[in-house]
């Protein structure tokens, strides 16, 4: 189900004639005795050749072990309640598992993800819910991870009991890159059971696919599933080096989401994580992305450009500049197409 060996991926490359030299093969031992290795048969079954866009997000580089640059926990995640981060004022964050259907080499916990020592314990989910019950101010919980569908569908279903049962809790987000990694995840048992737990508060899912290629008729499928269930589904991506670092990639993947039913909703900078920086290009990037979207495709496939501000300062939304504000209140403005328009309300 899972390849987690440099032995298994070497045997299981070779049955698509991809094979590792001894230089890779002692690497990938280097770099996975720091950072698991992980990948889903599924996932696995979409690499074409050494290189491509899905290897590059599953399978370890020696460059992971470049340590001078980065931070294990970048956003300052890690603080006095375990698993729970509260930095906005009526939202939180609930870390409910450190396992995934596969390690992307570039997940910004990647500090966390495998180390099964580490995994949210009853006991902690406790205090953290009880953190959230006394701060009336949360209305909207995140649960993310790790991957939370990766808990058993009864150790989910009784972390959703009990935030129902919080009366100030008007939403539950979850974060999961299941129906990109691993849509068979996505079971009739499963959706019964979120079905079961769709109405006060009302779910949401943001999934996580970076390219195109991810788009497959399973992962559909699996969206599908969670549609029918009345759960509404967004999108986070990431911009990433050698995998989807063009407005064209991004035009194609937006546009392919939306057919699916799945809303782009985030497009983030790459956290400043220790071990990722093979993956991260400069601001600018996102920019030419938003510019390739904005005005060339459906508003709707247009996701808000943020970077998590270093240190724990939150999302910072990135705009190229399509305005200019004067004086009097009123704007300049620069269209898709680069020409000039006036917005004046008052001289
Ligand atoms: S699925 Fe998400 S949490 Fe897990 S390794 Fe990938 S990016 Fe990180």
């Amino acid at each position: 189900m899972f390849i987690t060996t440099v032995q298994n991926l070497k045997e299981k490359l070779g049955e698509k004639n991809i094979f590792l030299s001894d230089e890779e093969i002692t690497n990938l031992e280097e770099v996975t005795k720091k950072y698991p290795l992980r990948i889903s048969d599924y996932y696995f079954s979409l690499i074409e050749e050494k290189g491509d866009v899905i290897w590059n997000q599953c399978i370890p580089r020696i460059e992971e072990l470049n340590s001078e640059f980065g931070n294990e926990d970048p956003l300052n995640e890690e603080n006095e309640i375990p698993f729970l981060t509260h930095r906005y004022p009526d939202r939180c964050l609930l870390l409910i598992s450190n396992t995934c259907a596969m390690y992307c080499r570039f997940c910004t916990r990647k500090r966390k993800v495998g180390e099964v020592v580490k995994n949210p314990t009853r006991k902690g989910i406790e205090k953290a819910l009880n953190y959230i019950e006394n701060h009336k101010e949360i209305r909207d919980v995140i649960l993310s991870g790790g991957d939370p569908l990766l808990l058993s569908v009864e150790t989910l279903e009784r972390i959703l009991i009990d935030l129902r049962k919080i009366e100030h809790i008007e939403m539950i987000r979850i974060g999961t890159r299941v129906p990109c990694t691993m849509p068979e995840r996505i079971t009739d048992k499963l959706c019964e059971m979120l079905k079961r737990h769709n109405k006060n508060p009302i779910l949401y899912i943001n999934t996580h696919f970076e390219h195109p290629k991810e788009i497959t008729k399973e992962s559909k499928k699996a969206c599908e599933k969670l549609i029918d269930i009345g759960i509404p589904l967004g999108n986070q991506s990431i911009i990433l080096k050698d995998v989807n670092n063009k407005p064209e990639i991004f035009k194609e993947l937006n546009r392919k989401l939306l057919s699916i039913g799945v809303k782009p909703y985030y497009l983030y900078q790459p956290d400043l994580v220790k071990g990722t920086s093979h993956f991260i290009g400069n601001v600018k990037e996102g920019l030419d992305i938003i510019q390739g979207l904005r005005g060339h495709t459906s508003g709707m496939a247009v996701p808000h450009f943020v970077i998590d501000a270093p240190g724990g300062g939150g999302k910072i939304p990135i705009l190229p500049n399509y305005t200019k504000l004067q004086k009097n209140g009123n704007v300049k403005m620069k269209n898709y197409e680069g020409k000039d328009f006036k917005y004046n309300f008052k001289n």
